[in-house]
């Protein structure tokens, strides 16, 4: 756990959230800002502070939080399509430094994104 970090302090407990699914590895949870009907965050527990830092040894774990996030797609019945994304770093709009997918549904997404 990184100690000033939010998510961190989400997966915790030591800042509330409204949670969606978990397990062992993973934490997932309703964006504070929804930008869909359905905006769910999916964190992994350990820090990792975004995609482009995680090491050979979290390759399972990245599978792991991209299954997760089809899992709740299914849960929620996104039967008519979703939109995974990871920002990454200033570039890709990345705000909170510990890795997270987005899960957006219940809308018709545009495409490309801004
Ligand atoms: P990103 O810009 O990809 O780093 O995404 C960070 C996301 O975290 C944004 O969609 C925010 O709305 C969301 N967020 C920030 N603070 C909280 C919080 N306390 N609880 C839930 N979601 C949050
Ligand atoms: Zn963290």
């Amino acid at each position: 756990m990184s100690t000033d970090c939010l998510f961190c302090k989400i997966v915790s407990g030591q800042i509330p959230s409204a949670p969606v699914y978990e397990d062992e590895q993973t934490y997932a949870f309703a964006d504070i800002n929804p930008k869909a009907p359905v905006h769910i965050l999916v964190v992994p527990r350990e820090h990792i502070g975004s995609v482009h830092e995680a090491k050979e040894t979290h390759r399972a774990l990245l599978g792991h939080l991209m299954w997760t996030a089809a899992e709740i797609a299914r849960l929620k019945g996104l039967t008519n399509g979703y939109r995974i994304v990871i920002n990454n770093g200033t570039d890709g709009g990345q705000t909170v430094d510990h890795l997270h997918l987005h899960l957006l549904g219940g809308r018709s997404l545009t495409w490309p994104p801004g």
